[in-house]
């Protein structure tokens, strides 16, 4: 654009709302007349305080989050998750289940082996992760004490749209670090939640969690202290310095959200959004293919090849020249893929989309 932007198809570190970039950017040297930046202020004191409390209200006005959750801003990354889950919610041995629908419960359940005794009750690698369970297709193991899933893979592109339901005494766990604020979620559904902030929400490294309070208290003793989400919530996120300025973008972007209309607005502009691609996709008379079946295909994250490997370095190309970057897909993919969250403009999408059209036009025999 005329400020030199580009359209950053990126599955993360993402783009964020321009609105937001420009407000930190007025508030970065002095923020609110504090005579100081959000990264040089006590995190004790009342000026973050009024931040960090600031952004779990809006975060909990956003999803609803009923009273008996806790919502906890973490460091770590959503991996580090993938310890903390079984580290606080099982005992050592205890069983617990992952569907596996790509690489990321992938990694989920394979760090959690670590910690109870993870068991992969459902797997979409032999459809190289293009589906989801059908009803019926996956049994709890008895006793599990909870049953892990990735609501939306990155990679991949599969994405849940409903949950499993019929649990039993079985704890629903999500990660949903790359749908996380894209949509309404009933919260309730689930006994923790938890998200990466850098794709819909934030800058890396901050974590969000919203765990229900009466799972709190029982981490197994070989708990990191950082990784205890009880010692966490007793202390507010503040048992020691939280990562003040990526908690700050947080709270600029929900705010940005709410008015904005809140999720059910984001996800009625991100069915549109991903609508124009996966049309543009499966009009083109199989020029551009997406693996993924209609029904769980990502709002996200739309991954796409063409026939050759040639063509697609070729329109990668193109699509930089014109300021549409980062639409390599994942190494271990390839083709292309272009994640499309909620900051992404529609108009960005437009542009690809214009390009797609141009680029078979001047490829097809
Ligand atoms: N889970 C999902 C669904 C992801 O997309 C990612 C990162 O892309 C992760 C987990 C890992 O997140 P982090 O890099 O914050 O550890």
């Amino acid at each position: 654009d005329d400020e030199g932007r580009v359209f950053n198809f990126a599955a993360g570190p993402a783009t964020l709302p321009a609105s937001v970039l420009k407000q930190a950017q007025a508030e970065l040297y002095n923020w609110r007349g504090s005579g100081m930046s959000v990264m040089e202020m006590s995190h004790r004191g009342k000026e973050f305080l009024s931040v960090i409390q600031n952004a779990e209200a809006s975060l909990r006005s956003l999803l609803n989050i009923p009273d008996d959750y806790a919502v906890l801003f973490l460091q770590g990354g959503a991996t580090t998750q993938f310890s903390s889950v079984p580290l606080n919610l099982c005992k050592a041995g205890d069983a617990a289940d992952y569907i596996v629908t790509g690489s990321w419960s992938d990694k989920a359940f394979k760090e959690g082996q670590k910690y109870c005794n993870a068991k992969v009750i459902w797997s979409g690698k032999s459809a190289k992760y293009t589906s989801l369970p059908q009803a019926g297709e996956s049994s709890l193991t008895p006793g599990a004490r909870f049953l892990h899933i990735c609501a939306n893979e990155t990679i991949h592109g599969v994405e849940f749209k409903d949950y499993p339901t019929h649990l039993g005494d079985t704890l629903l766990v999500a990660d949903m670090s790359s749908n996380f604020c894209s949509k309404p979620v009933d919260v309730s559904k689930f006994a923790l939640i938890y998200a990466g902030a850098q794709k819909n929400v934030g800058p890396s490294g901050v974590t969000i969690v919203i765990v229900r309070k009466d799972l709190l208290g029982n981490a197994q003793p070989i708990t990191p202290v950082m990784l205890d989400y009880k010692i966490q919530a007793d202390n507010n996120s503040l048992y020691n310095t939280p990562p003040c300025y990526s908690i700050y973008i947080c709270d600029l972007v929900f705010s940005d959200l709410l008015e904005k209309g809140g999720l059910e607005a984001a996800e009625r502009r991100n069915i549109e959004k991903a609508k124009l691609l996966y049309d543009a996709i499966d009009s083109s008379n199989g020029f551009f293919k997406c693996p993924v079946k209609g029904e769980v295909r990502s709002l996200m994250n739309v991954p796409f090849t063409m026939e050759t490997a040639e063509l697609e370095a070729s329109f990668l190309k193109e699509a930089a020249e014109q300021g549409m970057v980062q639409l390599k897909g994942h190494r271990s993919v390839g083709g292309i893929r272009a994640s499309i969250y909620n900051a992404m403009p529609r108009a960005g999408i437009e542009k690809l989309v214009a390009l797609m059209k141009s680029f078979q036009a001047r490829h097809s025999s």
